[in-house]
């Protein structure tokens, strides 16, 4: 019960500085990167007329330490910041978490 409640927690924007942390894999070297996403900063209001779950829109671009490999995350959230879907360039995504 305990851990459903933290879980609960964790799907809602209660929080108006969230910090979140999405992981993509380079394509190219197949390094593992995170990437800090905060929601004061990151979290761009979309308006998607296919999709009205559709509240926020993340993008980022991403070079990791190992090569030179220009990265693209794009990543479409619902109001709780629950991922609806992700595009990537040059790389793959893995995982989007709150901190
Ligand atoms: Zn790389």
């Amino acid at each position: 019960m305990k851990l459903i409640k933290r879980f609960m927690r964790n799907l809602f924007l209660s929080d108006p500085a969230a910090v979140f942390y999405a992981a993509v894999k380079c394509s190219d070297c197949g390094e593992e990167i995170n990437v800090r996403i905060e929601s004061s900063t990151d979290f761009q209001i979309a308006y998607n007329a296919h999709n009205a779950a559709h509240c926020y829109t993340i993008k980022k671009e991403i070079i990791g330490k190992t090569c030179f490999n220009l990265m693209e995350l794009t990543l479409a959230l619902t109001k709780n910041a629950k991922v609806l879907f992700v595009d990537t360039k040059a790389c793959e995504f893995l995982k989007f978490d709150k901190e």
